[in-house]
């Protein structure tokens, strides 16, 4: 297999994805008929921090989206071995003079 196609099949194994940060906390949900809140106890809510155009961003994930979520930042992880892989072989085709314009 040559370069080019190497690269256009790493490509297309792009998985759906999202580069961020989950985290777990705690909070009340304002309802005064809630016993756990009653008692000084606090409800899960995941977090989701990521940034777009510089901007640091947070968004609450509701439970049910969580582990896809979390799939999707494990695949960006994934996803940074594959930009390497196929920066590395860019650089080789310019190298070789086979990189397409
Ligand atoms: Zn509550």
């Amino acid at each position: 297999m040559n370069k080019t196609t190497k690269k256009k099949k790493l490509l297309k194994e792009l998985p759906d994805m999202m580069k961020g940060s989950i985290t777990l906390t705690g909070r009340s949900c304002g309802k005064a008929s809630c016993k756990r809140c009653r008692e000084g106890g606090k409800h899960p809510v995941y977090l989701f921090a990521f940034q777009t155009d510089g901007k640091k961003n947070i968004v609450s994930i509701p439970a049910k989206f969580h582990g896809k979520v979390e799939e999707l930042v494990g695949n960006w992880h994934c996803h940074k071995v594959l930009i390497e892989n196929v920066t590395k072989l860019n650089v080789e085709l310019i190298k070789e003079g086979l990189f397409e314009e």
